[in-house]
């Protein structure tokens, strides 16, 4: 299993909901959210892309989709 650095510069600007980038300069840059858990615990989630870093603000407007 990979260890995740919580302090890793190397974030994965993705949504971890819908795989989205959340790059800056993509427009979702501005509202994403930061996801403070850890892969593990977004796998644990479902999560789709449990590699994602972010939360993008219509998936967070939207859990169940
Ligand atoms: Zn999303």
């Amino acid at each position: 299993m990979e260890l995740i650095k919580f302090d890793s510069p190397e974030l994965h600007q993705f949504c971890n909901h819908c795989g989205e980038s959340v790059e800056f300069g993509t427009g979702r840059f501005v509202n994403r959210i930061p996801d403070l858990n850890n892969t593990e615990t977004r796998i644990a989630n479902n999560l789709t892309f449990p590699l994602g870093d972010f939360l993008c603000e219509e998936c967070d407007s939207n859990p169940q989709t």
